[in-house]
């Protein structure tokens, strides 16, 4: 049996998301700790800092905009770059599941290493954001052009240029010595319409001398706590969920895949010995038998007939 104390830690260092909206309307703001998150992504992908760090505020911010959705409604927030890090991607369920990878060029010619690099997802490119959502039969999608930067720049500069909402964005990822992700947090502020340059000054000023995320966060600051230090009046919360890296691929689902080949290129794989497949998005490994290619065969032909 766990006592209350203990209970009350777990509850405190779950990663979780939470959204506000100020009572006058003045501002609404969402913060993330996706600590777990983060290194989860980090050790299935066996990723180095950069990838990682970029990687973690990719899932933050999926889950940042996945709390103004609605149950199964989900995002994907993705990078594609010129950079040694050429592509981000993150989904994110309202729910809080949250899912993403990355991709490196193959080809690093000029030798800066990676931890070196000015822009590791380079200075030309797009940044998307897709929303999938219950009332619309096809994805909402807004693409801009990439900004030099970390994620944080190109989330601001999507708000700005797509929907017009001066919006901040702070993330926080830290790591051990060994490289290893330690912290990572994210605060997302938005000014509505409504707000006076009185608040408007006031939000600024709290938020040029709001302490690291990640030492608030050590400090025992939970999320909503950290946004009660961003802005000066009262607010209702919107919305309050634990968030965990969750994929739902399965074995199941990717033969149903396979079966979406022809009957020939089945059986070529299973005649090369390729029969592991490999998620994407989150590193996991399926291999497959003899039965399960018989199977997805059947299936093809029976498909076919
Ligand atoms: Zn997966």
């Amino acid at each position: 049996m766990a006592t209350i104390a203990e209970l009350k830690q777990r509850f405190r260092q779950r990663d979780r998301v939470v959204r506000v909206l100020s009572l006058d309307g003045a501002f609404r703001a969402v913060a993330i700790k996706n600590t777990v998150v983060a290194q989860t992504a980090q050790q299935r992908h066996g990723l180095e800092p950069v990838g990682a760090r970029l990687l973690a505020q990719a899932l933050a911010s999926a889950s940042l905009l996945a709390s103004f959705l609605k149950g199964e409604e989900r995002i994907v927030v993705e990078v594609h770059g010129d950079g040694p890090v050429s592509t981000v991607a993150a989904e994110a369920l309202q729910v809080g599941e949250v899912r993403g990878y990355v991709e490196y060029e193959q080809e690093q010619s000029n030798g800066v290493p990676l931890a070196a690099h000015p822009y590791p997802l380079g200075r030309k490119g797009l940044f998307r954001i897709m929303r999938i959502l219950y009332n619309h039969s096809e994805p909402v999608v807004s693409v801009v052009e990439l900004q030099p930067g970390d994620i944080a720049v190109n989330l601001e500069y999507y708000f700005e240029r797509s929907e017009q909402i001066p919006t901040v964005v702070q993330f926080d990822v830290t790591f051990d010595k060994s490289g290893f992700i330690s912290t990572s947090a994210a605060l997302l502020v938005q000014t509505m319409p409504g707000a006076t340059p009185q608040e408007i000054y006031a939000v600024e000023e709290r938020l040029r001398v709001l302490p690291p995320l990640s030492e608030l966060l050590a400090s025992g600051f939970m999320p909503e706590e950290i946004l009660r230090q961003v802005l000066p009046g009262p607010f209702t919360v919107l919305n309050n969920t634990p968030v965990d890296f969750f994929c739902r691929c399965s074995r199941e689902r990717f033969k149903e895949l396979l079966t979406t080949l022809s009957y020939e290129e089945v059986q070529e794989m299973q005649r090369l010995g390729h029969n592991e497949l490999v998620c994407h998005y989150c590193g996991e490994r399926y291999r497959l038998t003899g039965q399960d290619f018989a199977e997805v065969l059947q299936r093809i032909q029976a498909r076919t007939n």
